[in-house]
């Protein structure tokens, strides 16, 4: 891969200088205002994660840059420059994509990057602390295992993926005396390795390094990737099943005791162990606006109830939650139930990626994964022997190892529902300080069944300096650099959709997930467009001075302006690329569980249709999306599933014992 010249590298530096412009402003006492992108370094960090994409996507974003060199944008002026932005855009979707991505990266580095103190400018100015306690120092509780070389280890079951499902499977499984593997692609980080830090946070914990976009750029994608999975970064919120999705689960896909006691006895003993407690919902700023708005117009707004330990709980930090809990209050998956299985004898290899799942004569045989110490500079093969494999890996990724398995029949990959998210920002007259308190405590779950068991919840996402700043509409360099200074004053709201429509995780010719994902049925355009205006009276009823539009296109409405004007502009604007940007934290349903081979990857116990002793043990057994934020669900079904699993395997006293070939 060929380093960027000197050429490329000025006009990178220009457009990243017209993203975020420096401005004349009189008092600008932090430098704020005059403070551009290059003065942070941006686009030699936007340059370095060019050198990391895929070859196609760095070449459309090099002609981006130039295109921008046939019109000697870097000699032009700032107003000029802007205006070319924009002409580029409209020559193509390819070169709108492209210059979205730059824009969007800008805004992430400049608001989010942070200097050896943990520190960034910006952050004065918005009235964001940055981190406000250190990382403990403390001993990490769990000792995974590290290979020495090419291993082989035997188990009676392989769990792969350590997140919500996995964990579960991992410590009922251990409890019914049963030798058990747990890989993990992502690397082991606990309360003494979390700083409090967007970005750091981004590249340790989450799936590809932080928010990803599918292939056609219509949904951001966020999921975590590190022992404990989606567990660690989640928002921890804890929401039961509701009772119209278990009976829809039960009747049209046969997950026998879905809609009774049955299942009430797994998500009580899910709830219990992660110690699930309403006495740390205390309403931040922004959900307390939320309440207020939802009060005003009469609709249901209630406290969620969350697994964070009340005896650790603090409000001034759960607000850090997505970059992991330096606390330990937050019950993740880490502190639950893969200290249980670890407790158990439990093997837990992390940096482990399963790259197929081995099967002969339709029986799974145990797992082939690579395993690398990037500290130590190793790597090597890793085989696990095992009679029963439960994959676990998150919707994006265990329908891709399915694929590269060549296993699952025809419905692999399909069904992923994703939640779709739309976002607006309402800003008030008082200092909301939004990223303190949990990030989501209180709901507005009025519109939750609008139609046929589908609709949507209005809930508060963590509110970062970076995500914001990406997602707010950048109509301007100056606009959008005025729009986040008034930062404290912000409430972010998102209407989180119960998706009937679908998409589809595919391989790559290197077996990487590629996830594709359209806005198109019809029920879910209603209700997503339902969603946006709940969330513009919302803001309104609330006292908001003015609504942005997490979306492209200046949108915006300022107090005493037409409110019917501004929603029927929000109805005008496409949903996903180049539009209303669409979010993702809750992916599920690409090997989902049911009775029909052609439609279902599993059957209703979540073994496969295909293959004997392989399971799904993860949100992608969900025969279709929640509704509601997905992780109690996750693991209720993992805790029943498991039974299942261990009813295959009768423990054969297998040791885990390692042989390094
Ligand atoms: C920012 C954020 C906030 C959220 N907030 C909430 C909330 O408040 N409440 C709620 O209910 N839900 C929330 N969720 C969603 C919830 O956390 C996830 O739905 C849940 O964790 C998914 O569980 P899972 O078992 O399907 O997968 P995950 O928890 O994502 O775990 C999958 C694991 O498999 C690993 N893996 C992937 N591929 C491989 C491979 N080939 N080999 C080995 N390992 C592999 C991954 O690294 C990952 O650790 C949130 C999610 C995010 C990202």
């Amino acid at each position: 891969m060929s380093e960027f010249n000197d050429k490329q590298r000025e006009i990178l530096t220009a457009v990243c200088d017209t993203v975020v412009p420096p401005l004349a402003c009189d008092p600008d006492p932090d430098g704020f205002f005059a403070r551009k992108a290059s003065d942070l370094w941006v686009p030699q960090v936007v340059e370095y994660l060019m050198a990391g994409m895929p070859d196609d996507q760095r070449a459309g974003l090099l002609a981006v840059l130039e295109a921008f060199g046939e019109q000697d944008f870097v000699r032009t002026s700032p107003g000029t420059r802007e205006q070319l932005m924009h002409k580029v855009a409209q020559t193509s979707s390819a070169a709108a994509t492209g210059l979205e991505v730059l824009t969007t990266l800008t805004l992430f580095l400049f608001y989010g990057l942070a200097d050896e103190r943990g520190r960034n400018p910006n952050w004065e100015m918005l009235g964001y602390p940055g981190p406000v306690s250190p990382a403990p120092h403390l001993e990490r509780p769990l000792h995974p295992y590290t290979p020495r070389g090419d291993t082989t280890l035997d188990a009676d079951v392989c769990v792969i993926g350590s997140g919500a499902g996995g964990s579960v499977m991992a410590g009922v499984l251990s409890e019914r005396g049963l030798s058990v593997v747990v890989l993990e692609a992502g690397g082991y980080f606990d309360d003494a390795d979390f700083d409090q830090l967007e970005i750091s946070a981004y590249q340790n914990l989450y799936w590809r390094g932080g928010p990803t976009s599918t292939a056609e750029m219509n949904v951001s994608v966020l999921a975590g990737s590190c022992l404990g999975g989606g567990t660690v970064v989640n928002w921890a919120n804890s929401l039961r099943t509701t009772q119209w999705v278990r009976e829809q689960w039960e009747r049209a896909y046969g997950l026998e005791g879905l809609a009774g006691a049955d299942f009430d006895r797994h998500l009580d003993a899910v709830l219990r162990r992660l110690g699930v407690t309403d006495r740390c919902s205390e309403l931040n700023g922004p959900q307390q606006r939320m309440k207020g708005g939802a009060d005003e117009l009469g609709w249901s707004f209630k406290t969620v109830q969350s697994n964070i330990d009340e005896r650790r709980y603090s409000f001034e930090t759960a607000g850090y939650t997505g970059f992991g809990d330096q606390t330990g209050a937050k019950q993740s998956a880490v502190k639950t139930y893969l200290q249980d299985a670890y407790d158990r004898g439990a093997t837990l290899v992390t940096r482990c990626w399963a790259q197929r799942i081995v099967v002969r004569r339709n029986h799974a045989k145990g797992v082939e994964a690579i395993w690398s110490d990037p500290g130590a500079g190793r790597s090597g093969r890793i085989t696990v022997k095992a009679p029963q494999v439960v994959v676990a890996c998150g919707a994006l990724e265990s329908a891709a190892l399915l694929l590269r398995s060549g296993i699952g029949g025809p419905a692999v990959g399909d069904y992923l529902r994703l939640h779709p998210c739309t976002a607006t920002v309402g800003f008030y007259t008082d200092d909301l300080e939004g990223w303190k308190g949990a990030p989501q405590a209180g709901i507005v779950d009025e519109f939750e069944n609008t139609e046929q068991g589908h609709g949507f919840l209005i809930e508060s996402p963590q509110y970062t300096t970076a995500l914001a700043a990406a997602a707010l509409p950048h109509a301007d360099g100056a606009s959008h650099k005025r729009v986040m200074s008034n930062f404290r004053h912000g409430a972010a709201v998102i209407a989180l959709l119960r998706d009937r429509g679908h998409g589809r995780v595919k391989i790559d010719r290197a077996g990487a997930a590629v996830p594709s994902y359209s806005l198109t049925d019809d029920l879910d355009l209603r209700n997503a467009r339902k969603g946006i205006d709940a969330q513009v009276r919302l803001h309104e009823a609330a006292g908001a001075q003015q609504i942005l539009a997490a979306a492209a296109g200046p949108l915006s409405w300022r107090r005493g302006e037409d409110i019917d004007a501004f929603i029927a502009g929000t109805r005008r604007i496409p949903l996903g690329a180049q539009g209303w940007k669409l979010f993702s934290a809750h992916q599920m349903g690409s090997c989902r569980m049911g009775t029909d081979q052609r439609t279902s990857v599993a059957n209703p116990w979540g073994e496969l249709h295909d293959v004997s002793g392989a399971w799904i043990g993860d949100g992608s057994a969900f025969p279709t999306a929640s509704g509601t934020n997905p992780m109690i669900t996750i693991m209720a079904l993992a805790h029943r599933n498991a039974q299942a699993v261990a009813a295959a395997a009768p423990s054969t006293a297998a040791t885990t014992a390692p042989q390094s070939l």
